[in-house]
């Protein structure tokens, strides 16, 4: 008999948070976050405009989405303070 035997092929939806972030200058989705836990800074910089901040506010349990709000307030404060 020859049954064909199916293959399962069992697709694993790779749900992986994505590391980009919208960038508040230009607007394009391509900041990228990263954090250096050992000397406890993390670097922010858009692969659009090369806008770039470093924020040294992190702690063990920072997540990546952590420096993203505190780089989008520095940075609308840093307009601010242009204005
Ligand atoms: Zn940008």
């Amino acid at each position: 008999m020859g049954r064909r035997r199916r293959q399962k092929v069992r697709r694993r939806p790779q749900k992986r948070i994505p590391d980009v972030y919208p960038c508040p200058d230009c607007g394009n989705t391509a900041i990228k976050i990263e954090l250096y836990r050992d000397s406890g800074t993390a670097t922010v910089k858009c692969g659009s405009c090369g806008l770039e901040m470093t924020v040294d506010e992190i702690n063990p349990l920072t997540e990546p989405v952590d420096i993203y709000g505190s780089f989008i307030d520095r940075f609308y404060e840093g307009r601010k303070a242009e204005a």
